[in-house]
């Protein structure tokens, strides 16, 4: 055998566990001191720990090439750790799901509007809690409580961090130690961690279940409205539809109840509309204002729903009751904080003017996107997007379905258009390992995955995503 054989096998030698370098070692070696000055010692030696505690295991495996652990190759990948440690874990991403209120991708985007208040509410002191008129005291809540009286006719109202714990600051103000009646219908269970019978418990109220699963009436809740009855809740089915042979009591049938027995009647109208969706052409969802209307004594309703704002639980409703929930302890521990506030005072004011929400809200205009401009869109990806596949996977423009999202109108598809991948070959690459790779880019691209085709809905892409998307395709590594 000559002296070539000889150096091939030294490369493609496999690495034992007792070749790594210890982390001592490793550090001082050319290259790790600069490392240390840009990013410090703890995070270095953090990324050295890790690094050679996966080069340990690929060693154990038989797995590691000796060439893994020439210098240049070891400092490469820590570099590498270390500067994927110092990204946010907080990032943007491209939302091409097709969901438009995403509760995994943060709901709401806010208008321009919003985001300048949030920037000033973080560089400035503000008067969150101060009155400039007297000079003593303020409410934090004062400038949205009274926006939100005001576009929803309800005599006052106040906020707390989301509908949840607004729910559970009803339940534990009105109702504690005391019954709280509901439909068998409405109890439901929301994305996971949001059950009602769960919310009652940590209450500490008793759940009166009326009526049957897909039938209450009327005489359902006067039948339970017992001498301990405290609370008559109405929740609003948001993320799903009952069809068929069904019956529900409408609010203001209930709040005639309410009143005789002389008990408060809450709605949780989950999303919660502050204007009339239709008029946009979307599916119907209750108006705040027309459950307030109708004799709701409390509503409670998302902030970064369809409402389009920051996340929060917003409860609007009779003066007294309201101030009962500002004075319950869990109203502190509940409430909101000062950029949250800054960014719903800014959106309620622009709902305000109506005639223009459709341009400022950021929600509602992808809600309402024509299917014509989504359509165009798709027609300027298709090629660029085929040609970073490969020859791997086969594109096509195809009509799609959005959804609103976060449990809004489940019913309702969105007309849509976006592009459609499926493999070329049964036995190629898979498309799991897409959207991986999609996933993987500087900015990451979250489509949704059915069982033949990974769908790219371009509804939620704007123009600066567009562009974002189109310089990234190249590092794609399908
Ligand atoms: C979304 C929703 C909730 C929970 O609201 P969060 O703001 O996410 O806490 C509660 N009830 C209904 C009916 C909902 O749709």
């Amino acid at each position: 055998m000559g002296s070539w054989y000889v150096a091939q096998t030294t490369a493609l030698r496999a690495a034992g566990p007792g070749d790594l370098p210890s982390v001592d070692r490793l550090l001082t070696q050319p290259g790790f001191a600069a490392l240390i000055r840009g990013a410090g010692r703890p995070a270095v030696v953090t990324a050295v720990r890790a690094e050679l505690a996966a080069l340990r295991v690929r060693a154990l495996g038989g797995s590691l090439p000796a060439a893994a652990l020439e210098p240049e190759a070891l400092l490469a990948a820590i570099t590498r750790r270390v500067s994927d440690a110092n990204r946010s874990q907080v990032r943007a991403v491209i939302n091409l799901s097709g969901i438009v209120l995403h509760s995994n991708l943060g709901r709401a985007l806010l208008p321009d509007g919003a985001i300048a208040a949030v920037l000033t509410a973080m560089r400035a002191p503000v008067n969150l809690e101060f009155d400039l008129g007297s000079g003593k005291r303020g409410d934090r809540d004062a400038a949205v409580a009274g926006l939100l009286a005001g576009l929803t006719g309800a005599e006052a109202a106040t906020t707390v961090n989301n509908n949840a714990a607004a729910i559970v600051l009803m339940l534990a103000a009105f109702a504690a130690r005391r019954e709280t009646v509901v439909s068998r219908g409405e109890l439901i269970e929301i994305g996971g961690s949001f059950r009602l019978p769960d919310m009652m418990r940590v209450a500490g109220t008793k759940l009166i279940e009326v009526g049957t699963t897909n039938r209450t009436h009327l005489a359902d809740y006067e039948r339970a409205l017992g001498p301990r009855a405290a609370l008559i809740l109405k929740v609003h089915p948001s993320n799903y539809v009952m069809r068929g042979f069904t019956a529900a009591v409408a609010t203001r049938e209930l709040a005639r109840v309410a009143r005789a027995h002389d008990l408060p009647l809450a709605v949780d109208l989950g999303s919660g509309a502050l204007v009339d969706l239709q008029q946009y052409g979307l599916p119907p969802e209750p108006v705040v204002g027309d459950v307030v209307r109708d004799g709701a004594d409390l509503v409670s309703f998302s902030g970064d729903k369809l409402l389009g704002g920051p996340q929060a639980g917003l409860v609007v409703g009779r003066r007294d009751l309201i101030d009962r929930l500002n004075r319950h302890p869990l109203k502190r521990a509940f409430r909101l904080g000062k950029l949250t506030l800054a960014a719903l005072e800014a959106v309620l004011k622009l709902y305000a003017k109506p005639e223009q929400l459709a341009e400022q809200i950021p929600t509602l205009q992808l809600l309402i996107r024509p299917v014509g401009s989504i359509r165009a869109q798709a027609e300027r990806l298709a090629e660029p997007m085929a040609a970073a596949l490969g020859t791997a996977y086969v594109v096509t423009i195809e009509p799609l379905a959005s959804k609103v999202g976060s449990g809004a109108q489940p019913d309702a598809d969105l007309p849509s258009h976006g592009l459609v991948v499926r493999r070329a070959v049964r036995r190629g690459p898979s498309l799991a390992r897409l959207a991986r790779a999609l996933r993987a880019l500087p900015t990451p691209v979250i489509g949704r995955l059915t069982d033949a085709a990974l769908c790219l809905d371009l509804r939620c892409l704007d123009a600066e995503g567009e562009c974002t998307l189109l310089a990234e395709l190249g590092q794609l590594e399908p």
